[in-house]
């Protein structure tokens, strides 16, 4: 189908998308709590630039709790979270996404009845207000959608795509403000086998041009495969990090989702 289109291969991801340096994050000392519930409870981690960084833990352990703070859907009550070593917990939404911060979503969040391409450059003059569509945008949007075989759909409703095609589009959708840290919500969640080899693709070659990213994902295969780092959330804390094979054998993180599972 014209879904499935050419293998990514380097050299595809275009130079325009290319230009800025993959960003580090910190987060120190990062406290949540909502109502009695302590969610983050002195949260510290560290994501390197050029990296892709895991973010696993049981159910309810904070991760996207984590995503709001860091992309500035909610602030935190107490700790830091820095962006190439410059406070970003209190900047908005707009100030973040400016500094080179993207995230998708676990629900995708496309316009459904404006068209593929139109949700593509909803985010490119800053306010996500799907403006109308420029002959320059345009062509950057079709070129970041040819990579994953749906510039085919570009007139398309957004709606009509299926859920892996519509989280394909979230991501190019973030990729036209050619983020430097990009956050991705269960990026292999509920996709077919296709496009979570696509999915994995593009990720793999964006960061080979050093895109950093910090995935959360339950796909166990997927996030082990793809990431070089991995950091295990449980009981608001980090309990453990290393490489996928570490934090794979790590007793204490089996222990972690045997315990969060019986919950
Ligand atoms: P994870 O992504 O690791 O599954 P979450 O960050 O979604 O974990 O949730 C952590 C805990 O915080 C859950 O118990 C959840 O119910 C609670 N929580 C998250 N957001 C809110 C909110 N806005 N109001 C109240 N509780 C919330």
């Amino acid at each position: 189908s014209a879904a499935v289109g050419k293998r990514l291969a380097p050299g595809d991801i275009p130079a325009w998308l290319t230009v800025r340096e993959g960003a580090r994050l910190e987060v120190r000392d990062v406290r949540k709590s909502f109502g009695g519930l302590t969610v983050l409870d002195g949260l510290d981690l560290t994501v390197e630039p050029g990296s892709i960084t895991g973010l696993i833990g049981p159910n309810g352990s904070g991760k996207t709790t984590l995503f709001n703070l860091i992309d500035g859907a909610t602030k935190p009550d107490g700790g830091q979270i820095l962006l190439d070593g410059r406070r970003i917990e209190t900047a908005d939404r707009w100030a973040r996404s400016r500094a080179g911060l993207g995230r998708t979503h676990q629900i995708t969040r496309l316009f459904p009845k404006l068209s593929v391409l139109r949700n593509v450059v909803a985010g490119s003059d800053g306010t996500w207000a799907a403006p109308a569509i420029t002959g320059a945008q345009a062509a950057r949007g079709v070129e970041l959608l040819e990579l994953v075989g749906l510039s085919d759909y570009r007139d398309l409703p957004a709606g009509e795509l299926s859920y892996g095609q519509q989280k394909l589009v979230e991501l190019i959708q973030i990729l036209m403000l050619q983020p430097r840290l990009v956050l991705l919500d269960e990026p292999a969640g509920g996709i077919n086998p296709t496009q979570i080899e696509q999915m994995g693709a593009l990720i793999r070659e964006l960061n080979r041009t050093g895109t950093t990213f910090l995935i959360v994902e339950h796909n166990m295969p997927f996030v082990l495969g793809i990431c070089d780092t991995v950091h295990v959330l449980a009981g608001g804390r980090r309990i453990a990090s290393g490489t996928p094979q570490e934090v794979r054998s790590d007793p204490l993180v089996l222990d972690a989702y045997l315990t969060g599972a019986s919950q």
